[in-house]
């Protein structure tokens, strides 16, 4: 349809990046053109307001260029979720397998109240690890998780089946699949 005909054909093929082997979408075109920029940011905007959400949290680094402007149109709060030791204030943390040794993940505890209503955004589904750790960090705050949204699922990694394990209920949207 429309919107991911728009959204899919600013997304670039970068082979053999960051590795040989992997194929790595690269958003920037899409991010560079205003019209494709301003669609996507209405559609996954328009998710957060469906899912009463009152908090956005990106994720580092796509994730907050994705998820500010998602905040800001569903006139909500956004709270990044960062790597560990970036953030200043007390946090919580999550640590999460990778194919070689583990990363971790931190938000500010104070950000997200039991008053708040969760939608997590980032750009590309992969193997599901990192949104996977940052349903987790959600989970522990007093906050309510409603949702999570990507940009684009990678259909060809078991990503989707993990976040959509990992969330029950909760809903869970990809505006494009690849
Ligand atoms: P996962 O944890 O394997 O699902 O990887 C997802 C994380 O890695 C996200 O934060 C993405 O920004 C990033 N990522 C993985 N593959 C790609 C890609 O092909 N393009 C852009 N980002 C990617």
């Amino acid at each position: 349809e429309e919107l991911s005909e728009l959204l899919g054909s600013r997304v670039r093929d970068i082979p053999d990046h960051p590795k040989p082997g992997i194929v790595f979408k690269d958003i920037t075109p899409l991010l560079a053109d205003p019209a494709a920029f301003a669609a996507l940011t209405e559609a996954l905007a328009a998710t957060a307001g469906r899912l009463g959400a009152t908090k956005v949290v990106g994720l580092e680094a796509r994730g907050f260029i994705l998820g500010a402007p998602v905040a800001l149109a569903a006139g909500v709060g956004f709270v990044p979720v960062r790597k560990a030791g970036k953030l200043p204030g007390a946090t919580l943390s999550q640590t999460y397998d990778l194919e070689y040794g583990s990363a971790e993940i931190e938000i500010h505890a104070e950000d997200l109240t039991a008053e708040d209503r969760v939608l997590i955004v980032d750009d590309v589904l992969a193997t599901g690890g990192t949104a996977e750790a940052a349903i987790g960090l959600v989970r522990r705050t007093p906050a309510r998780l409603v949702g999570l949204a990507v940009l684009m699922e990678l259909g060809f990694l078991p990503g989707g089946a993990r976040v959509r394990e990992a969330l029950g209920e909760v809903p869970y949207q990809a505006l494009l699949t690849v």
